[in-house]
């Protein structure tokens, strides 16, 4: 399996990525809003885009289908649930549903609803694994639910699925926001000594060549996998005096949700 990680330059910060079958140079292009760049970068790599993923229904993540469609022929898949939500959608995909790119290259389906009811993260089957996490998990942040998704259930998701993946898993969100969620982590967390040398890092990255995380790293900079925290359930109920003093950990990412949505 290759990977490109396609930089947009646009002012959501998108990244959209093709995944090839490094054998027969068929690829999947993920939710290609720069048509016009995933095109061009395939045709440097001498790949056809045969299939689009969207991870889920957002114009930013969808807006480049037609157009990459009329391009390639590609077939386009998404979850069963946002079929009507978005056109032309040719299969329709549930929890468990593999994908498969060319001869050799599998990616398994996870239903991950939160940052909206009918999204899907794609984990591939190699030695090392990779998630095509889309707006659900971001480098050092999560998904917001503000336009069709429920922090209860971004919770369940990150806390039964996500947390659960080996922590070799590379990241391969759907935006580029770590400088800014590492300065959210840092306003809840000021003595995460990894978070601040990361920001360091990472602070003018160039887009075109971002850090890919996995998920070792995020357990260690990723606020919202670090709810047993005693520093961020502290500084926690500073802004909430309400919270008992070990809040279950449903409770904290709820809380840590809402102060991002303000922060
Ligand atoms: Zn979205
Ligand atoms: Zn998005």
């Amino acid at each position: 399996m290759i990977v490109e990680q396609i930089w947009t330059g646009n002012a959501y910060r998108n990244f959209n990525y093709l995944i090839a079958c490094p054998e027969t140079g068929e690829a999947m292009a993920v939710d290609p809003l720069d048509h016009e760049k995933c095109l061009a970068r395939a045709k440097d790599r001498g790949w056809q885009v045969t299939q689009i993923l969207n991870t889920h229904e957002h114009g930013d993540h969808t807006g480049g289908n037609r157009a990459m469609i009329a391009a390639t022929g590609a077939k386009l898949l998404a979850h069963a649930n946002a079929i009507g939500r978005i056109d032309g959608v040719d299969r329709g995909l549930a929890a468990g549903d593999v994908i498969r790119v060319g001869k050799n290259v599998e990616l398994e389906t996870l239903d991950t609803p939160g940052h909206t009811m009918s999204h899907v993260c794609m984990l591939s089957r190699t030695d090392t694994p990779a998630l095509f996490c889309g707006d659900t998990l971001f480098n050092a942040g999560a998904g917001n639910c503000h336009n069709g998704g429920h922090p209860a259930e971004l919770y369940e998701t990150f806390a039964s699925q996500l947390a659960r993946l080996p922590d070799e898993t590379l990241v391969y969100p759907g935006h580029d926001y770590i400088a800014n969620n590492l300065q959210f982590t840092l306003d809840r967390e000021p003595d995460n000594a990894r978070a601040a040398e990361l920001l360091g890092d990472v602070d003018n990255q160039d887009p075109d060549a971002a850090l890919v995380s996995n998920l070792a790293l995020e357990k260690e900079v990723n606020t919202f996998f670090r709810l047993h925290s005693p520093s961020v359930i502290s500084r926690l109920r500073e802004a909430f005096p309400d919270l008992p003093d070990a809040p279950d950990p449903k409770t904290v990412f709820m809380k840590l949700r809402e102060l991002r949505n303000s922060w």
